[in-house]
Protein backbone atom coordinates (compact mmCIF):
# COMPACT_ATOMS: atom_id res chain seq x y z
CA UNK A 1 0.00 0.00 0.00
CA UNK A 2 1.71 2.98 -1.02
CA UNK A 3 0.64 6.38 1.31
CA UNK A 4 0.64 10.25 0.18
CA UNK A 5 3.20 12.13 0.94
CA UNK A 6 2.92 14.60 3.13
CA UNK A 7 2.94 18.33 1.50
CA UNK A 8 3.95 21.10 2.75
CA UNK A 9 5.87 24.90 1.17
CA UNK A 10 6.96 28.13 0.73
CA UNK A 11 4.02 30.96 -0.31
CA UNK A 12 5.32 34.37 -1.19
CA UNK A 13 5.38 36.73 -4.67
CA UNK A 14 7.59 36.13 -6.23
CA UNK A 15 8.84 32.72 -4.48
CA UNK A 16 11.68 31.74 -6.86
CA UNK A 17 14.17 33.49 -5.18
CA UNK A 18 13.69 31.08 -1.74
CA UNK A 19 15.80 28.89 -0.11
CA UNK A 20 13.25 26.89 1.55
CA UNK A 21 12.67 24.05 -0.63
CA UNK A 22 16.76 23.18 -0.54
CA UNK A 23 16.83 22.99 3.44
CA UNK A 24 13.09 21.36 3.62
CA UNK A 25 14.26 18.79 0.73
CA UNK A 26 17.66 18.33 1.98
CA UNK A 27 15.72 17.17 5.70
CA UNK A 28 13.31 14.90 4.14
CA UNK A 29 15.79 13.17 2.29
CA UNK A 30 18.12 13.08 5.45
CA UNK A 31 15.30 11.79 7.21
CA UNK A 32 13.82 9.34 4.88
CA UNK A 33 10.26 10.88 5.02
CA UNK A 34 7.73 10.61 2.25
CA UNK A 35 6.99 14.24 2.42
CA UNK A 36 6.84 17.34 -0.42
CA UNK A 37 7.91 21.05 -0.65
CA UNK A 38 7.35 22.95 -2.95
CA UNK A 39 7.06 27.10 -3.48
CA UNK A 40 3.29 28.88 -4.23
CA UNK A 41 3.58 32.05 -5.83
CA UNK A 42 0.12 33.60 -5.06
CA UNK A 43 -0.86 36.63 -6.83
CA UNK A 44 -1.53 39.70 -4.35
CA UNK A 45 -5.65 39.84 -5.16
CA UNK A 46 -5.56 35.79 -4.63
CA UNK A 47 -3.00 35.62 -1.13
CA UNK A 48 -6.53 36.15 1.26
CA UNK A 49 -8.76 33.69 -0.59
CA UNK A 50 -6.10 31.14 -0.44
CA UNK A 51 -5.06 31.75 2.70
CA UNK A 52 -8.68 31.59 3.90
CA UNK A 53 -9.56 28.43 2.58
CA UNK A 54 -5.88 26.70 3.38
CA UNK A 55 -7.53 23.45 4.47
CA UNK A 56 -8.62 23.54 0.38
CA UNK A 57 -4.98 23.39 -0.47
CA UNK A 58 -4.09 20.03 0.72
CA UNK A 59 -1.04 21.32 2.21
CA UNK A 60 -0.32 19.97 6.26
CA UNK A 61 1.54 23.65 6.51
CA UNK A 62 3.57 26.53 4.73
CA UNK A 63 6.56 29.05 5.07
CA UNK A 64 5.41 32.31 4.17
CA UNK A 65 7.39 34.83 2.94
CA UNK A 66 7.67 38.41 1.64
CA UNK A 67 5.24 40.21 1.17
CA UNK A 68 2.66 37.75 2.81
CA UNK A 69 3.36 37.42 6.32
CA UNK A 70 0.91 40.12 8.00
CA UNK A 71 -1.74 38.87 5.47
CA UNK A 72 -0.83 35.44 6.53
CA UNK A 73 -0.95 36.58 10.57
CA UNK A 74 -4.50 38.13 9.62
CA UNK A 75 -5.92 35.21 8.80
CA UNK A 76 -4.70 32.78 11.98
CA UNK A 77 -7.22 30.85 14.20
CA UNK A 78 -5.09 30.37 16.63
CA UNK A 79 -1.63 33.05 17.09
CA UNK A 80 1.03 32.03 18.87
CA UNK A 81 3.06 34.12 20.99
CA UNK A 82 6.05 35.60 18.77
CA UNK A 83 3.36 35.90 15.73
CA UNK A 84 1.07 37.88 17.90
CA UNK A 85 4.18 40.14 19.55
CA UNK A 86 5.06 40.70 15.84
CA UNK A 87 1.70 41.12 13.90
CA UNK A 88 3.36 39.04 11.35
CA UNK A 89 3.42 34.55 10.88
CA UNK A 90 6.10 32.98 8.78
CA UNK A 91 5.26 29.47 9.25
CA UNK A 92 1.72 28.00 9.43
CA UNK A 93 0.23 24.38 10.03
CA UNK A 94 -3.02 22.63 10.18
CA UNK A 95 -4.35 20.98 13.57
CA UNK A 96 -7.90 19.96 14.17
CA UNK A 97 -9.12 21.89 11.16
CA UNK A 98 -7.72 25.26 12.61
CA UNK A 99 -4.68 27.47 10.98
CA UNK A 100 -1.85 27.99 13.44
CA UNK A 101 0.82 30.16 12.66
CA UNK A 102 3.92 31.79 14.84
CA UNK A 103 7.07 33.55 13.89
CA UNK A 104 9.98 32.10 13.75
CA UNK A 105 12.61 34.31 12.72
CA UNK A 106 13.85 35.78 16.20
CA UNK A 107 14.14 32.39 17.44
CA UNK A 108 16.53 31.41 13.93
CA UNK A 109 18.62 34.89 14.56
CA UNK A 110 19.28 33.83 18.42
CA UNK A 111 20.01 29.92 17.28
CA UNK A 112 22.65 31.08 14.76
CA UNK A 113 24.35 32.78 17.69
CA UNK A 114 23.97 30.33 20.00
CA UNK A 115 25.49 27.90 17.98
CA UNK A 116 28.34 30.04 16.00
CA UNK A 117 29.47 32.53 18.96
CA UNK A 118 30.95 31.27 22.42
CA UNK A 119 29.26 31.78 25.18
CA UNK A 120 26.40 33.98 23.37
CA UNK A 121 23.64 32.62 25.61
CA UNK A 122 25.66 34.03 28.71
CA UNK A 123 25.61 37.78 26.88
CA UNK A 124 23.31 40.71 27.73
CA UNK A 125 23.73 44.47 27.81
CA UNK A 126 23.29 47.19 25.56
CA UNK A 127 22.58 46.10 21.71
CA UNK A 128 22.54 48.11 18.47
CA UNK A 129 20.36 47.56 15.63
CA UNK A 130 20.73 48.87 12.14
CA UNK A 131 17.92 48.71 10.44
CA UNK A 132 13.68 49.04 11.38
CA UNK A 133 12.18 46.51 8.85
CA UNK A 134 10.30 43.29 9.04
CA UNK A 135 13.40 41.18 10.38
CA UNK A 136 14.62 43.73 12.56
CA UNK A 137 11.17 43.16 14.36
CA UNK A 138 11.99 39.87 14.93
CA UNK A 139 15.42 40.68 15.58
CA UNK A 140 14.28 43.39 18.78
CA UNK A 141 11.81 40.92 19.91
CA UNK A 142 13.77 38.12 20.00
CA UNK A 143 17.06 40.45 21.33
CA UNK A 144 14.07 42.08 24.36
CA UNK A 145 12.70 38.08 25.69
CA UNK A 146 16.89 37.24 25.88
CA UNK A 147 17.24 40.14 28.21
CA UNK A 148 19.37 42.74 26.01
CA UNK A 149 18.93 46.33 26.89
CA UNK A 150 19.33 49.14 26.05
CA UNK A 151 18.21 48.85 22.64
CA UNK A 152 19.28 51.21 19.96
CA UNK A 153 17.39 51.36 16.70
CA UNK A 154 18.72 53.59 14.31
CA UNK A 155 16.79 52.95 10.76
CA UNK A 156 16.50 55.74 8.00
CA UNK A 157 13.06 56.38 8.16
CA UNK A 158 12.79 57.00 11.98
CA UNK A 159 9.34 57.05 12.38
CA UNK A 160 9.24 52.68 12.34
CA UNK A 161 12.51 52.86 14.88
CA UNK A 162 9.43 54.53 16.97
CA UNK A 163 6.68 52.08 16.17
CA UNK A 164 9.25 49.15 17.23
CA UNK A 165 10.13 51.11 20.35
CA UNK A 166 5.92 51.99 20.89
CA UNK A 167 4.68 48.29 20.18
CA UNK A 168 7.47 46.38 22.31
CA UNK A 169 7.80 49.06 25.18
CA UNK A 170 11.02 48.57 27.37
CA UNK A 171 14.49 50.17 27.09
CA UNK A 172 14.13 50.46 22.89
CA UNK A 173 15.56 53.40 21.68
CA UNK A 174 14.77 54.95 18.09
CA UNK A 175 17.85 56.98 16.69
CA UNK A 176 18.50 58.92 13.45
CA UNK A 177 20.17 57.02 10.37
CA UNK A 178 23.13 59.05 11.05
CA UNK A 179 27.08 58.33 11.01
CA UNK A 180 27.87 60.40 13.96
CA UNK A 181 25.01 59.49 16.26
CA UNK A 182 25.94 55.21 15.20
CA UNK A 183 29.75 56.25 15.77
CA UNK A 184 28.66 57.13 19.25
CA UNK A 185 26.80 53.90 20.31
CA UNK A 186 29.87 51.76 18.18
CA UNK A 187 32.43 53.31 20.88
CA UNK A 188 30.32 53.13 23.79
CA UNK A 189 31.95 50.68 26.14
CA UNK A 190 29.01 49.21 27.75
CA UNK A 191 27.87 47.76 24.05
CA UNK A 192 27.43 44.24 23.58
CA UNK A 193 26.13 43.06 20.02
CA UNK A 194 26.02 44.68 17.05
CA UNK A 195 23.03 43.50 14.31
CA UNK A 196 22.80 44.95 10.67
CA UNK A 197 19.60 44.13 9.52
CA UNK A 198 19.22 46.22 6.48
CA UNK A 199 19.74 45.19 2.81
CA UNK A 200 22.26 47.70 2.52
CA UNK A 201 25.77 45.39 1.43
CA UNK A 202 23.52 42.39 0.24
CA UNK A 203 24.30 41.28 -3.35
CA UNK A 204 22.55 44.05 -5.96
CA UNK A 205 21.97 46.38 -3.28
CA UNK A 206 24.38 49.73 -2.34
CA UNK A 207 26.95 48.79 -0.02
CA UNK A 208 26.69 49.51 4.09
CA UNK A 209 29.02 52.08 4.42
CA UNK A 210 30.01 51.73 8.27
CA UNK A 211 33.29 51.70 9.78
CA UNK A 212 33.61 49.48 13.06
CA UNK A 213 37.17 50.50 13.88
CA UNK A 214 35.35 52.09 17.58
CA UNK A 215 34.11 48.58 18.43
CA UNK A 216 35.14 46.89 21.72
CA UNK A 217 36.93 43.51 20.43
CA UNK A 218 33.99 41.87 23.00
CA UNK A 219 31.35 43.17 21.07
CA UNK A 220 29.18 40.43 18.81
CA UNK A 221 28.95 41.21 15.67
CA UNK A 222 25.99 39.66 13.60
CA UNK A 223 24.48 40.85 9.56
CA UNK A 224 21.31 39.09 8.55
CA UNK A 225 22.49 39.16 4.73
CA UNK A 226 23.54 35.79 3.48
CA UNK A 227 24.02 36.88 0.38
CA UNK A 228 27.04 37.44 0.04
CA UNK A 229 28.00 34.89 2.55
CA UNK A 230 30.45 37.43 4.41
CA UNK A 231 29.33 41.07 3.91
CA UNK A 232 32.22 43.37 4.06
CA UNK A 233 30.97 44.28 8.05
CA UNK A 234 31.89 40.75 8.96
CA UNK A 235 34.77 40.29 7.00
CA UNK A 236 35.93 43.59 8.80
CA UNK A 237 34.36 42.65 12.29
CA UNK A 238 36.53 39.08 12.06
CA UNK A 239 39.76 41.37 10.52
CA UNK A 240 39.59 43.22 14.15
CA UNK A 241 39.30 40.70 16.42
CA UNK A 242 35.53 40.50 17.22
CA UNK A 243 33.61 37.73 17.25
CA UNK A 244 31.09 37.64 14.08
CA UNK A 245 28.68 35.53 12.24
CA UNK A 246 26.59 36.39 8.65
CA UNK A 247 23.13 35.68 8.06
CA UNK A 248 23.05 31.96 6.87
CA UNK A 249 22.57 29.71 9.94
CA UNK A 250 19.41 32.24 10.78
CA UNK A 251 17.64 31.19 7.41
CA UNK A 252 18.68 27.62 8.30
CA UNK A 253 17.41 27.95 11.89
CA UNK A 254 14.20 29.47 11.37
CA UNK A 255 13.22 26.23 9.11
CA UNK A 256 13.33 24.15 11.65
CA UNK A 257 10.18 24.29 13.69
CA UNK A 258 8.16 24.35 10.67
CA UNK A 259 9.73 21.24 9.98
CA UNK A 260 9.26 19.43 12.83
CA UNK A 261 5.41 20.55 12.70
CA UNK A 262 5.00 19.40 9.31
CA UNK A 263 7.04 16.13 9.01
CA UNK A 264 7.18 14.66 12.39
CA UNK A 265 10.82 15.08 12.94
CA UNK A 266 12.94 17.65 14.51
CA UNK A 267 16.03 18.22 12.10
CA UNK A 268 19.33 19.11 13.43
CA UNK A 269 21.21 22.10 11.14
CA UNK A 270 24.23 20.46 10.37
CA UNK A 271 27.27 21.00 8.18
CA UNK A 272 26.12 19.14 5.01
CA UNK A 273 23.26 21.41 4.81
CA UNK A 274 25.19 24.55 5.02
CA UNK A 275 27.36 22.85 2.74
CA UNK A 276 24.54 22.54 -0.20
CA UNK A 277 23.27 26.18 0.45
CA UNK A 278 27.23 27.54 0.12
CA UNK A 279 27.28 25.73 -3.08
CA UNK A 280 24.50 27.23 -4.69
CA UNK A 281 24.59 30.61 -2.88
CA UNK A 282 28.34 30.87 -4.73
CA UNK A 283 26.48 29.86 -8.22
CA UNK A 284 24.26 32.00 -7.91
P1 LIG B 1 12.37 45.25 4.97
O1 LIG B 1 11.25 45.04 5.90
O2 LIG B 1 12.09 45.71 3.58
O3 LIG B 1 13.37 46.32 5.67
C1 LIG B 1 14.48 46.84 4.96
C2 LIG B 1 15.35 47.65 5.90
O4 LIG B 1 16.49 48.12 5.14
C3 LIG B 1 14.67 48.90 6.47
O5 LIG B 1 15.19 49.17 7.74
C4 LIG B 1 15.09 49.96 5.44
O6 LIG B 1 15.04 51.29 5.92
C5 LIG B 1 16.53 49.56 5.22
N1 LIG B 1 17.07 50.11 3.98
C6 LIG B 1 16.80 49.70 2.71
N2 LIG B 1 17.49 50.45 1.83
C7 LIG B 1 18.20 51.36 2.57
C8 LIG B 1 19.09 52.42 2.23
N3 LIG B 1 19.39 52.68 0.97
N4 LIG B 1 19.65 53.13 3.25
C9 LIG B 1 19.36 52.86 4.53
N5 LIG B 1 18.51 51.87 4.93
C10 LIG B 1 17.93 51.14 3.93
O7 LIG B 1 13.24 43.95 4.78
P2 LIG B 1 13.52 42.79 5.88
O8 LIG B 1 12.59 41.67 5.65
O9 LIG B 1 13.60 43.42 7.22
O10 LIG B 1 14.96 42.27 5.40
C11 LIG B 1 16.12 43.05 5.61
C12 LIG B 1 17.38 42.24 5.31
O11 LIG B 1 17.45 41.11 6.19
C13 LIG B 1 17.45 41.68 3.89
O12 LIG B 1 18.79 41.79 3.46
C14 LIG B 1 17.08 40.23 4.05
O13 LIG B 1 17.68 39.38 3.09
C15 LIG B 1 17.66 39.93 5.44
N6 LIG B 1 16.95 38.82 6.12
C16 LIG B 1 17.66 37.71 6.41
C17 LIG B 1 17.05 36.66 7.07
C18 LIG B 1 17.84 35.42 7.40
O14 LIG B 1 17.23 34.38 7.69
N7 LIG B 1 19.15 35.50 7.43
C19 LIG B 1 15.68 36.74 7.42
C20 LIG B 1 14.98 37.91 7.09
C21 LIG B 1 15.63 38.95 6.43
P3 LIG B 1 13.65 52.12 5.76
O15 LIG B 1 12.74 51.62 6.83
O16 LIG B 1 14.07 53.53 5.95
O17 LIG B 1 13.13 51.85 4.37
Amino acid sequence: MTTEPIRAGVIGWPVGHSRSPRIHGHWLGELGINGIYDRFAVPPDRIDAFLAEFEKSGLKGANVTIPYKENAFRALDVVHPAAKALGAANTLWLEDGMLHGDNTDGAGFIANLDQNITEFSELSGSALVLGAGGAARAVIHALKERGFGPIHVANRTVAKAEAIAESFGGEILPMEWNNEAIQRIISDPTLSLLVHTTSLGMKGQPPLELGISGLDPRVVVTDLIYAPLETDLIKQAKQQGNPAVGGLGMLIHQAVPGFERWFGARPVPDEALTGLLVADLEKS
